[in-house]
């Protein structure tokens, strides 16, 4: 059987399947460089897994305390390599990638200290970590102040207005890579490196933190390698290879590491507990196909960006701009197209293909939210996934893909079904 057939088989539609041919060809060099960084990023792990001395005993299980977890140790040493950082915390203790940033905020600054971000509103979920929003237990209870300095209308940095936050209180300054759920351009190594030198001019002492959470293997380099002292992420997006079941990272100076590890677990034990309970090797294992599937992913988002924006629905970022993340934006205009949109990434998915998605008020977002995902680990974005706010203008935030001949299914399924509802 032809492979047109076998998508049709899947219900695709003579049109669908004829607009994924033809989008695959005019992509061909845009891939190629895609592979080409993930061959780089490839590299870097392996030499990162040489140099650590990576062996067999590093994927036994510890238990209880985990004293002398020397698996842990190594992945954390790997991590310090890849990253190019003097310390890292690598741990499943970390339940997400919200909470490794509460870790490395709430670790670092003291009450009377101020977190600013210059890069406008964090991502949804810290607006009751920092208390934006009311939240008990929030950085805001604990007498931590908050200033932030928006994006300049063409999205580019407001420098005056960032000397202008700078101010004696200033601690720890927050940038965040990836868009997360807003329309705003991500940011890519190089501006976020520039960023640094300017923040660094007016207050060379202060902490930055990135989150970067998405932004992972997407370039040859990385926040920390252009002066971020620390850099976070969560090990379910793409530095878990879609292999790790749970965790995030923090990396970075080895003194802000020792308060992020004190923080996690607890004063004086920091990073000498924490059983792995055999889920080293995952880890490992994960890290070392991360730049293969965020070279998946990063196919699919192009290829949705592409197809999505010459059906005429705004796409962000657009089918020939340079990616610093693997988050695709598509906006569809109606809650109805995003329904449709995200019932087709559900229908591709290779577990509960049978499930139809619905909107629910998830907590630490603001308005209903649609996410779509069969995956192999619960809530992985990293594997082929959808979401959205159920709210003006209606835009589907696609993402993942472990492999792009899945990333490919889904959004043409996905095509399919937006498609549909035009008729
Ligand atoms: C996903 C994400 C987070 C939060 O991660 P969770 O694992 O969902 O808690 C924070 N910032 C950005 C930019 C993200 O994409």
């Amino acid at each position: 059987m032809e492979t047109s057939e076998m998508l049709k088989s899947f219900g695709l539609s003579d049109k669908a399947v004829e607009l994924g041919e033809k989008y695959e060809k005019e992509l061909e060099k845009r891939f190629e460089e895609i592979d080409k960084t993930a061959e780089y990023n490839q590299l870097k792990v392996i030499k990162a897994m040489q140099e650590n001395r990576l062996s067999d005993i590093h994927f036994a299980a510890t238990t209880g305390y985990g004293y002398n977890d020397i698996g842990r140790e190594t992945l954390e040493k790997v991590y310090a390599s890849i990253f190019h950082t003097e310390d890292a915390l690598v741990r499943p203790q970390i339940t997400c990638g919200t909470h490794a940033l509460t870790i490395a905020l709430a670790a670092n600054l003291r009450p009377g200290d101020e977190l600013l971000s210059p890069v406008g509103k964090p991502y949804d979920t810290l607006e009751g970590v920092i208390g934006i929003k009311e939240q008990k237990g929030s950085l805001k209870e604990f007498g931590i102040s908050y200033s932030q300095v928006d994006l300049l209308p063409d999205g580019g940095f407001d420098l005056n207005g960032i000397k202008k936050a700078i101010n004696e209180k200033t601690k720890m300054v927050t940038i965040q890579r990836s868009k997360g759920y807003q329309t705003r351009p991500t940011l890519s190594v190089e501006r976020i490196g520039e960023l640094i030198s300017f923040i660094r001019s007016v207050k060379p002492e202060v902490i930055i933190m990135v989150d970067n959470c998405y932004g992972e293997f997407v370039e040859k380099i990385e926040p920390s390698d252009v002066g971020a002292d620390l850099c976070v992420g969560s090990l379910i997006k793409n530095p878990g290879g879609g292999l790790v079941a749970s965790g995030g990272y923090i990396v970075g100076k080895e003194e802000y590491i020792e308060n992020c590890a004190f923080r996690l677990t607890a004063p004086g034990l920091g990073k000498e507990v924490g059983a792995t309970l055999g889920i080293n090797q995952s880890m490992f294992q994960g890290l070392f196909l991360a730049p293969t599937v965020v070279a998946s992913a990063l196919k699919g988002a192009i290829f949705a960006a592409k197809i999505f924006e010459d059906l005429g629905y705004p796409c962000i970022p657009n089918g020939t701009e340079p990616r610093y993340d693997i988050i695709q934006a598509v906006t569809l205009g109606s809650a109805e197209k995003l329904i449709a949109f995200c019932g087709g990434i559900q229908a591709a998915s290779p577990v509960d293909s049978f499930v139809v998605p619905e909107g629910w008020a998830m907590p630490g977002y603001n308005s209903d939210v649609i996410m779509a995902a069969g995956n192999f680990i619960q809530g992985s974005s990293i594997e082929l996934s959808a979401d959205g706010p159920i709210t003006e203008p209606y835009a589907v935030y696609f993402q993942g893909g472990l492999t792009w001949y899945h990333a490919k299914l889904g959004i043409l399924t996905a095509l399919d079904r937006v498609l549909k509802t035009e008729k």
